[in-house]
């Protein structure tokens, strides 16, 4: 019989395993399978490591029939911002998106040479209405963030280089109040971070390319950037939108969708 401290430590153990199968699900999907099939044995992180491989590579062949693709992970025109990206499967699109965003870079880098365009937050490989947190509309494999090119300190081109670690979180127009302050909202300043990150100015230039060459392309429906950055860059169209007040900022990031 068990006594009631091992009762309390069981009930931990189960609890703590189902948190854990919870967030690894959803942050990568796999992850949650992963980790109950890693239960049945004795060395379970080196066999939730092992299993979290052999699952990520077969998602590579079965994603396709649920009608997403990887993004290439290190590609020569276009790429992940970080291996994160790649490792936690959050860069399957669906084929169109692929080629899309695919086209675009290989304009960029002709238009410019040396151009490397960063991808960062994708979709996940499976089920539609699958959200990837915390981007509730990124569920249907037709969503897709890219990074802004940057600068060094001279002006000079820093290819495949943001301003933060994840790509995420610098912001541009911090300084541009558009929204009411006391608005619940998911609009994160983070003005705490914004000394960590790296002395790059935007490159205005590729930037405003970017967002050119993928709105005239028929494919994309809507784009997200902040309308301080969509003046400073001097773009306009239909399909730039601005996301609203309650949802997060795009001064960091661009939102691609088909
Ligand atoms: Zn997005």
């Amino acid at each position: 019989m068990l006594s009631i401290a091992n009762k309390w430590v069981l009930t931990l153990k189960v609890f703590g395993h189902g948190i854990g199968i919870l967030l690894a699900t959803l942050l990568t999907q796999i992850g949650g399978l992963a980790w109950i099939i890693a239960l049945m044995f004795r060395r379970r992180l080196l066999a939730f490591l092992l299993i979290y491989v052999g699952l990520w590579s077969a998602t590579l062949v079965v994603a396709p029939q649920f009608g997403r693709v990887p993004l290439p992970c290190h590609g020569a025109t276009l790429r992940a911002q970080s291996l994160f990206y790649c490792a936690t499967a959050r860069h399957y699109v669906s084929p169109d998106l692929a080629e899309v965003a695919q086209d675009a870079a290989d304009e960029m880098a002709q238009r410019y040479p040396g151009t490397v365009t960063l991808y960062l937050d994708a979709n996940l490989p499976f089920w539609d209405g699958f959200p990837l947190l915390p981007h509730l509309s990124h569920d249907d494999g037709e969503k897709l963030d890219l990074a802004f090119y940057y600068t060094d300190e001279l002006g000079a081109y820093l290819p495949g280089k943001t301003r933060s670690l994840i790509g995420y979180w610098a912001f541009e127009a911090l300084d541009q109040h558009i929204c009411p302050e006391k608005w619940p909202t998911l609009r994160w300043d983070f003005a705490w971070l914004q000394p960590l990150w790296a002395k790059r100015p935007l490159e205005p230039v590729r930037t405003g390319a970017l967002v050119q060459i993928l709105a005239a392309d028929p494919r994309i429906s809507k784009l997200f950037l902040e309308p301080p950055m969509a003046e400073s860059l001097v773009l306009k169209g239909q399909k730039l939108r601005f996301q609203g007040c309650r949802a997060a900022r795009h001064d960091d990031h661009l939102h691609v969708q088909l």
